[in-house]
């Protein structure tokens, strides 16, 4: 029997708790679909590049007009200098299960990854090695080739599938007595495997080690609960899942009593204890605010705002039910209508390991993906022979993937 996927994305829409809420979202209506040139039809890049709301609009020309324009300087005293703490809270309590004071808002995620990196590093003297995965994103990869050769450290690598991801036994099979830092990503962006992150957080503590966890593909999509998994430090991007737009600064998560024995490598004002004696030498704050550099860059922080109070507001596991259920459809639809193409699943079927995306193999993606893009149907294309589909579950309707995942059947048959 054939599922009729067009009835099934209706029902499933009709069902769908999240639902209201995607019309905040600049771009989602038909009004301003059909009124706006290249507006995608299906958006399949809300992991890459999340849609901005609608609030974002008026917060920004607030921001301009009143707080920046009227306020000037003295919105620093009224606002500004707690605000990467302020919002670092509200995304840690609505999307990291974080308690308060250990989340703040700083610089972009590579550079946080590399204070992070550092900052563990640092407090694992006469430790040589670091461990990670051949699969990882390549600024995590490039950015740890150069710690270890700025600290003739030695690096570890897993190997990984590139269709999986990192497993609690690869990482036991290479920890021991010399490794100071194990930094690995929770859901990884090309197939979309979700780690066990408490299972590889205790292996890497048993080994005396510390751990980094990069959340760029975690944080607003899957349910993450740092302080009760014990994890030392996290890292992850804000233009993702959080919809901060494009270059938004990343947010880092220190668990407290980290934060006043280890020490960050960019030594800069914002972080000593008190910014303004500007005195003669660096003294460290004792708190989180060690770790911020310089000035907080509070431009790039105002279209994250909303949306990290909505999902506050709806609750990380109301969107990652509606994640699992816009996953499946994808997989159901590929299993019955793009299998016989030749199409196959590079993500984990067990929801317990599958993140916010999909991704699709075929010889032709590459070229398949042009041909999306040129019909206003964006997922994003990906070595080796992958067609990304993400997800965004504020964001994206069931007939929206419905109305994609069609125009993928119907392009690939194009190409004969
Ligand atoms: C998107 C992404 C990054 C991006 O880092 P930037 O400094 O913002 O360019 C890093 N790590 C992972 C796992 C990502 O998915």
């Amino acid at each position: 029997m054939t599922t009729n996927f067009d009835t099934r994305a209706a029902e499933l829409d009709a069902a769908d708790p999240l639902a209201a809420h995607r019309a905040k979202f600049f771009g989602t209506d038909e009004a301003t679909q059909s009124s706006t040139p290249g507006m995608p039809l299906a958006y399949f890049d809300g992991n890459s590049l999340g849609r901005p709301m609608s609030a974002s609009f008026d917060r920004i020309e607030a921001f301009l007009r009143h707080d920046w324009g009227t306020r000037l300087i003295r919105s620093w005293d009224e606002q500004w200098l707690d605000l990467p703490l302020e919002l670092g809270n509200k995304i840690g309590a609505a999307a990291l299960g974080a308690a308060p004071g250990q989340t703040f808002v700083g610089d972009s995620t590579s550079v946080l990854l590399y204070k992070m990196a550092r900052a563990a590093i640092g407090a694992r003297p006469g430790r040589t090695e670091i461990v990670l995965d051949t699969d990882n994103f390549p600024t995590d990869r490039y950015l740890l080739e150069g710690i270890a050769d700025e600290l003739n450290m030695t690096l570890r690598w897993i190997e990984v599938d590139t269709s999986s991801g990192v497993t609690p036994e690869q990482v036991a099979a290479v920890v021991n007595s010399n490794t100071a830092l194990v930094l690995l990503s929770h859901v990884a962006y090309r197939s979309g495997f979700m780690a066990d992150a408490p299972a590889i957080t205790k292996i890497t503590h048993d080994a005396g080690a510390l751990i980094v966890w990069d959340l760029s593909h975690s944080v607003g999509s899957v349910v993450v609960e740092l302080d009760k998994w014990n994890v030392d430090i996290a890292v992850g991007c804000s233009y993702k899942y959080l919809c901060g737009g494009p270059g938004a600064p990343a947010w880092a998560y220190v668990r407290k009593d980290l934060q006043t024995v280890i020490e960050q490598p960019i030594q800069g004002w914002w972080g000593t204890k008190n910014m303004f004696l500007m005195g003669p030498g660096y003294d460290p704050e004792n708190d989180l605010r060690r770790f911020i550099t310089g000035t907080t860059p509070v431009v790039g922080m105002q279209a994250m705002i909303d949306p990290v109070e909505l999902i506050g507001e709806v609750s990380i596991e109301a969107v990652r039910a509606k994640s699992l259920l816009l996953t499946q459809f994808v997989i159901d639809y590929t299993d019955e209508v793009l299998a016989p193409l030749g199409v196959t699943v590079a993500t984990p079927r067990d929801p317990a390991h599958r993140g916010g995306h999909v991704t699709l193999n075929h010889p032709h993606m590459r070229e398949l993906n042009a041909l999306l893009w040129k019909e206003d149907i964006i997922p994003d294309y990906r070595d080796p022979h992958g067609l990304r589909i993400g997800l965004s579950p504020l964001t994206t309707s069931f007939e929206e993937v419905f109305i994609g995942m069609e125009r993928v059947k119907e392009t690939l048959l194009s190409l004969g």
